[in-house]
C-alpha cells in the first residue's frame, strides 16, 4: 500500500534536529551541484561507487526553499483543480501530495531529498520511462516506481537504480520513481526509525547557543551514532 505525503502518520513523526548542514554536490553527479544534508551527500557517494562502470546518478535537485515548494504545491493544486472538479478539499489534498509533499513535511524543503536519474558515460539521460517531475495525469501513472506496463529495459534501469539507493538507506516515493531520500519524516515512518533527524533546513537560522550545546550533547553521547545504518 503506497503511503502519501498528505498521510496523519507522517507529520505525527517527530524530528530530533540532527543540525547537519547542506553540502553542494561534486559535478559528478552533474551540473546542477544541488545542496544536501552532509548525511545524504554521503550516501550519494557510496551509491555512485556502487554503480556499474560507464553508469553514474544525476541529481537535478536538492534542497528547496519553503517559497519554492509553495510554488510548486499552488502550480499543481491548479491543475487538480481542473482535472477533478468534483473533489472534495480532503479529496484534493490527498491527490496533490501523490505529486509534491505538504511544506510541514516537505523532503526537499529538510534537504533530505534527490531528484536524480541515472546517465551513461557521455552524461546522456537514460530512458526510465518519463521524464523527471511528470505527473500522475501527463505519465498515465507510469511516474509510479512499480508501474505494470514499463518495457523490460526500463523496468530493469528502475530496478538498478533502486537498488543501489536502498542499499545505502535511501527510501523512494512510490509515485516518482526519481524522487529518494534520507532522514527526512517519511523515510522515518517507512524505515521504522524513532523520528526524522533532518526537519525543514529554515530551523537551522533560528538555532541559539542552547540549541548548540544540546546538539553537542547528543552528538557527544552517539545518539546519532554516524552514518552506517
Ligand atoms: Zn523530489
Amino acid at each position: 500500500m503506497t503511503i502519501l505525503f498528505a498521510d496523519p502518520r507522517v507529520a505525527a513523526v517527530p524530528v530530533h534536529e540532527s543540525y547537519e548542514h547542506l553540502v553542494t554536490l561534486g559535478v559528478s553527479f552533474g551540473p546542477a551541484r544541488a545542496r544536501v544534508r552532509a548525511g545524504l551527500a554521503a550516501r550519494l557517494r557510496q551509491a555512485q561507487v556502487a554503480l556499474p562502470v560507464g553508469l553514474s546518478l544525476r541529481v537535478v535537485e536538492g534542497h528547496r526553499s519553503a517559497a519554492e515548494q509553495q510554488a510548486i504545491i499552488d502550480r499543481y493544486t491548479a491543475q487538480i483543480r481542473d482535472a477533478y472538479p468534483e473533489a472534495t478539499p480532503s479529496q484534493r489534498h490527498s491527490l496533490v501530495s501523490r505529486f509534491v509533499a505538504p511544506l510541514e513535511v516537505a523532503p526537499h524543503v529538510a534537504g533530505a531529498a534527490v531528484d536524480l536519474t541515472l546517465v551513461d558515460s557521455r552524461g546522456v539521460a537514460l530512458d526510465m520511462g518519463t521524464p523527471i517531475d511528470a505527473t500522475p495525469e501527463e505519465s498515465e501513472g507510469r511516474c509510479y516506481l512499480d508501474a505494470p506496463d514499463l518495457s523490460a529495459d526500463v523496468r530493469a534501469r528502475r530496478a538498478l537504480l533502486a537498488r543501489v539507493l536502498t542499499g545505502v538507506g535511501l527510501v523512494n516515493y512510490p509515485s516518482e520513481w526519481w524522487h529518494w531520500s534520507y532522514g527526512d519524516r517519511y523515510w522515518a515512518l517507512m524505515t521504522g526509525a524513532d523520528a526524522a533527524i533532518y526537519g525543514p533546513v529554515v530551523d537551522l537560522d533560528r538555532l541559539d547557543n542552547a540549541d548548540r550545546l544540546a546538539n553537542a550533547d547528543r552528538l557527544a553521547d552517539g545518539q546519532w551514532g554516524g552514518w552506517a545504518a
